[in-house]
């Protein structure tokens, strides 16, 4: 991303499968802004507990100060004096997580969205589709397959637990490829 619009705010998605290094974009990006004296933010919400509440913390262990909310409307209040606003696991966040990122837009700020754009099914995860078509600037990032090392877009729930949330790392998901990806059975 060269050009930046004047005057104006807009929104950035970052989406794509687990390990797919989403949390780190969001991490380079936001540290990018502070070093250019912007007021800078991040969000997550309440139900992500892993590593450490009051950081995002990426697979690499990169990490940044941010904000636990319950709902996308916090995020909404506590942003007034920011330029720049970060979110990460969008997929955890209410349907208004949009609306919240069009009106903060709209007031001239730059939101940075990570989040799941799939769950372990391969479906549409959470207001994340409908944040990749608000989106001015989309990325799509992909992990590396654990079985096969092609580019992986799936996240491979290795457990039997059917619930859409259930939080876990290499224990309980890993990357694949269309080819190795087994959707589970309902
Ligand atoms: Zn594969």
């Amino acid at each position: 991303m060269t050009l930046t619009p004047n005057n104006s705010g807009w929104i950035e998605v970052i989406c794509g499968s687990m390990f797919s290094g989403k949390t780190e974009e969001l991490i380079r990006r936001i540290r990018r802004a502070e070093i250019a004296k912007m007021n800078t933010i991040i969000f997550k919400p309440q139900i992500d507990d892993r590593y450490s509440s009051s950081h995002v913390v990426s697979h690499n262990q990169s990490k940044l100060a941010s904000k636990l909310v319950k709902n996308s409307q916090e995020i909404l209040d506590e942003s007034s004096k920011m330029d720049v606003i970060g979110i990460d696991e969008a997929q955890f966040f209410d349907d208004d997580i949009v609306k919240v990122c069009q009106s903060l837009a709209n007031d001239n700020k730059r939101v940075v969205v990570a989040g799941l754009d799939t769950d372990y099914l391969g479906k549409p995860f959470g207001p994340v589709p409908a944040l990749m078509c608000e989106a001015d600037y989309l990325d799509k990032l992909t992990a590396i397959c654990m079985q096969c090392g092609n580019p992986a877009s799936y996240s491979q729930r290795l457990t039997q637990d059917s619930e859409q949330v259930v939080i876990g790392e290499t224990d309980i998901y890993e990357a694949r490829c269309r080819n190795c990806f087994e959707a589970p059975k309902k």
